[in-house]
């Protein structure tokens, strides 16, 4: 069945579909086809967020998050469906599209439940007969602009804490997935957002993002994606003082030492590496392990990367699903052939016979300065390197241009206490894999893996969202 959607102006479904996607593990099945807009649907669009933005604001916080709330009621009602048209645009698993279909309700539902908590502080001031307080005022018109590989979970991680905090939205997804954004925008229309509070306008990123980075209109705009579009995007923000969140690129990496449970690690790191087919900002991509372990560790995780067997993600023996694209195949294709040509041994995995899917891959004798090591590939590609010690693995986790995640597998309190420390990344997972945050802890990296100014999720992921504003108030 092939869906046509459209963008999301005013409260209005307009647009012409044009754009076709195809269903990455059936490619002869158009799933959806989707507007290519340009920069006049984008003024449309902002036109009409900051049109509605005050009304927003002024209704009373709980008010807007009885709708968040009932929109995640909608949301999870329409989990089955939503999670096989993601699939099916997508490409992951079944059960990954559930997990994250559900993650973008509880997300709607703990954010619309700040709408009782959103205030500011009292503070005591020198001056008799007055108080202090400090008020958050929402920046107005927020721009979010998305990837595909959580079509519906990043849209809604952005939109929830703008949507509380009183901002108006407008929401540009990947071209790749445009029917996941629509699922939540539908979600939020049907559970009464007012119009023009939420706009989703679909098209490319160098058109539809680069309007919505060029407006003054957008006083926020939170990106996440490659790191070369987020750069340059911050540049076009930044020049006018506009505020930017970038959640970039990644190359996250684990250390295995001496002391580990071996068939523990493998598990951590093949639950890491393979699971959203590789395709996670999060995922594990460069492994550490330290001399006594390697071997036995290489043979575990070539064992466990074998439960992931690739296949349409609909199916119920599938274990990893589709690669993306079939420019995101040629990117992983690429990495194991030129990581060979560097002097690396693939242990197990690559094409699948037939050349539709990527088989989860680990490579060993990887050299430490070959591009798998230190190049973002974003597939199922697992390089193992070897180190002799706890302080060098640390010193190789951390040369590094990203800084998004990293792990490690030890029984060592002392070492996993260093490691939290100075790990220099924006999360840490000790004896835990490197993919998958809880919706309330902060998310977000450092170096080129983000802007490392605000976080998502979290308690204090409104902060993007809104400015500090202190007000005295003298009686008498
Ligand atoms: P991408 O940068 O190509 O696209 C991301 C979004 O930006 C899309 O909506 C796209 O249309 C838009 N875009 C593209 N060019 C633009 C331009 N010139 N101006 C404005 N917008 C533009 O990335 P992708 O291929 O969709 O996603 C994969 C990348 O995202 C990987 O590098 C991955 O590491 C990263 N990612 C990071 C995180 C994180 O939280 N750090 C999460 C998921 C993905």
């Amino acid at each position: 069945m092939t869906t046509h959607v459209q963008n999301l102006i005013d409260g209005q479904w307009t647009g012409d579909p044009q754009t076709e996607r195809h269903n990455p593990a059936r490619p002869e099945e158009i799933v959806v086809v989707s507007p290519r807009s340009d920069a006049g649907t984008v003024d449309a669009a902002l036109t009409a967020a900051q049109r509605a933005q005050r009304g927003w604001a002024a209704l009373p916080a709980p008010a807007r998050g009885a709708i968040l709330m009932d929109a995640a009621e909608l949301l999870r009602a329409r989990q089955s469906e939503v999670a096989r048209d993601l699939v099916r645009e997508e490409g992951k698993t079944l059960a990954e599209a559930m997990g994250e279909v559900r993650r973008a309700s509880d997300v709607l539902r703990y954010f619309g439940s700040q709408g009782w908590r959103l205030g500011g502080e009292v503070l005591p001031s020198s001056m008799p007969a007055t108080s202090v307080h400090t008020r958050s005022e929402p920046v107005g018109v927020a721009a979010l602009i998305t990837p595909w590989n959580f079509p519906i979970a990043i849209p809604a991680w952005k939109a929830a804490p703008a949507l509380i905090s009183g901002n108006a939205v407008v929401l540009k997804p990947a071209e790749l997935t445009p029917l996941s954004a629509t699922h939540l925008a539908a979600a939020l229309v049907d559970a009464g957002l007012p119009a023009g509070v939420l706009n989703v306008v679909h098209g490319k990123g160098s058109v539809v993002g680069d309007a919505l980075a060029r407006d003054p209109r957008v006083g926020a705009l939170s990106f996440t994606g490659s790191t070369a579009v987020g750069l340059g995007l911050h540049d076009v923000l930044s020049s006018r003082r506009a505020r930017v969140q970038l959640e970039m690129g990644g190359k996250n990496g684990y250390l295995i030492l001496d002391d580990a449970d071996v068939a523990a690690a493998a598990r951590t790191v093949a639950a890491s590496g393979f699971s959203l087919t590789g395709q996670a900002c999060t995922a594990t991509s460069r492994v550490y392990v330290t001399p006594r372990v390697r071997d036995a560790f290489i043979e575990a995780l070539a064992k466990e990367a074998e439960r992931f067997v690739p296949g349409d993600g609909l199916a119920e023996t599938t274990g990893m699903g589709a690669v993306v694209s079939e420019q995101q195949l040629a990117v992983d294709v690429d990495a194991v052939r030129r990581a060979r040509e560097q002097g690396a041994t693939v242990v197990t995995g690559g094409r699948t016979p037939d050349g539709s899917f990527f088989a989860p891959t680990v490579l060993a004798d990887v050299a430490h300065d070959s591009d798998v090591a230190r190049k973002e590939v974003f597939g199922p590609v697992v390089a193992v390197l070897g180190v002799a010690d706890y302080d060098e693995g640390l010193a190789r986790i951390n040369d590094s241009e990203y800084g998004l995640t990293a792990g490690i597998c030890t029984t060592d309190l002392r070492a996993a206490h260093d490691f939290a420390a100075r790990a220099q990344v924006g999360v840490v997972k000790v004896n835990r894999p490197t993919t998958g945050l809880d919706l309330n802890v902060p998310f977000g990296g450092v170096k080129d893996s983000s802007s490392n100014t605000f976080r998502e999720q979290g308690p204090t992921a409104v902060d993007f969202y809104t400015w500090s504003k202190t007000v005295y108030l003298g009686h008498e």
